[in-house]
């Protein structure tokens, strides 16, 4: 996999706490490419670390996954890491489902739990 340009980050609630360890164990490739993210996974990114270029769109359930969509759509990301809670029901159930279509039908890597991310960033590390 070619080194990626733009990262979309999303982590439901539960899963948040993971996000920032992940984000944290993995900011030298994620400081080598744009981030953009939903606003609460945003923030605790940032808090972990402070470095990264994190763009904040709209939290997910007011909008923030089908703007990440729409910036799949018109091949502004690369990469799509969303860390799921699939435990949980969600109000914005369709707007999950429908980024993950948009990532299929663009064909970019996504990973959908921890263990899928870290091999993609490893294949963007090389
Ligand atoms: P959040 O959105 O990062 O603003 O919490 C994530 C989501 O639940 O889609």
């Amino acid at each position: 996999m070619s080194r990626p340009r733009c990262i979309a980050l999303i982590a439901h609630d539960e899963k948040k706490d993971d996000m920032a360890d992940f984000a944290l164990r993995n900011e030298k490739v994620l400081s080598q490419a744009k981030i953009v993210a939903t606003g609460t996974t945003g923030g605790r990114v940032l808090e972990a670390c402070p470095g990264l270029d994190v763009v904040r769109l709209k939290s997910g359930p007011l909008g923030g996954d089908q703007q990440i969509g729409a910036l799949i759509a018109t091949g502004e990301v690369d990469v799509l890491i969303f860390f799921v809670d699939p435990l949980t029901p969600m109000p914005h159930d369709v707007d999950v489902k429908a980024l993950m279509r948009l990532a299929i039908v663009y064909d970019i890597p996504m990973a959908l739990n921890r263990a899928t991310a870290e091999h993609l960033l490893d294949f963007a590390a090389d």
